[in-house]
C-alpha cells in the first residue's frame, strides 16, 4: 500500500480479452435505455422518445462463467442481453463519423435489472440506481478487438435461459447505432479510455431466478454464460 492512501486502493475492475491473458481495465459503465423498438413496446413506453443513459458501477462486472448472487430486495430480476462497446480513447462532443475510431472492441453483456424496484423508482420520480446499479449487475464476456472483428452493425443477439430461447433480435434493430450513441453520450459527459457502453436490449426480457443458466450470444462478437446463484447470506 502506498503511504499516500489511508486505505488500500480498491482493485481495478477488468474485462477478459478473448484468446489472450491481457485485460481491459473498466473505468465507467454506461447503458442506453430503450434502444430496440420491440422492447419499448413490451415495456409500454413512448416509441418516439430519444435515447437516454444510465450508469452502473465498474465493479458490477461479472466474467464469463461467473455466478451472480440473486440480489436483495427484489422479486423480479430481469435479464437484458446487450452488445457491449469498449472504448480505447475518449473525448467530448465526438461526431458520429469519428466515433468508431474510439472503439477498442466489443463484447456480450447482460444489463441485469431489479424490474420491480426500477418501476417503483420511476413511479415516484426517483433515480434508477437501486433497480439498475446493484452488485454484480453487469455480467460481460471476453472482448474481441475491432481490429479483428470490425464494427458489427448487424447480427443475431440472443439470450437463452436453461436452454430455452427468450431474447432473439438483431443488432440492425438498434434505433440509435453505436456511432450515434457515442456522439450523444459524449455531449453529456467526457468519455475516456476504459469506458464501456451497454447498447440496449431486444425484446423478450423476463425474470430470472436462482439456479438459472443464461447463455447469451452476439453473432460475430462472442458469447457469455452466467449462472444465477442463491442470495448472499
Ligand atoms: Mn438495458
Amino acid at each position: 500500500m502506498t503511504a499516500r492512501y489511508v486505505i488500500d486502493p480498491p482493485p481495478q475492475a477488468t474485462l477478459a480479452i478473448a484468446g489472450s491473458d491481457q485485460l481491459f481495465p473498466v473505468r465507467r459503465i454506461w447503458c442506453v435505455g430503450r434502444n430496440y423498438i420491440e422492447h419499448i413496446r413490451e415495456m409500454g413506453n413512448d416509441e418516439r422518445e430519444p435515447p437516454f443513459f444510465f450508469a452502473k458501477p465498474a465493479d458490477a462486472v461479472v466474467p464469463d462463467g461467473g455466478v451472480v448472487p440473486y440480489p436483495p430486495l427484489t422479486k423480479d430480476m430481469h435479464h437484458e442481453v446487450e452488445m457491449v462497446v469498449a472504448l480505447e480513447a475518449g473525448g467530448r462532443n465526438i461526431k458520429a463519423a469519428k466515433a468508431l475510431d474510439l472503439v477498442w472492441g466489443y463484447g456480450v453483456g447482460i444489463d441485469l435489472t431489479r424490474r420491480d424496484l426500477q418501476i417503483a423508482s420511476r413511479k415516484i420520480q426517483r433515480p434508477w440506481e437501486i433497480g439498475k446499479a446493484f452488485d454484480a449487475s453487469a455480467p460481460c464476456g471476453a472482448l474481441k478487438p475491432a481490429a479483428e472483428i470490425g464494427h458489427p452493425s448487424k447480427g443475431r443477439i440472443t439470450l437463452a435461459c436453461n436452454g430455452t430461447l427468450r431474447q432473439d433480435g438483431d443488432l440492425d434493430q438498434m434505433i440509435w447505432k453505436v456511432p450515434e450513441i457515442i456522439e450523444k453520450l459524449s455531449e453529456m459527459v467526457a468519455l475516456e479510455a476504459g469506458d464501456i457502453i451497454m447498447t440496449g436490449t431486444p425484446a423478450g426480457v423476463a425474470a430470472t431466478v436462482a439456479g438459472d443458466k443464461l447463455d447469451c450470444a452476439v453473432e460475430g462478437v462472442g458469447t457469455l454464460t452466467v449462472t444465477i446463484g442463491k442470495p448472499l447470506a
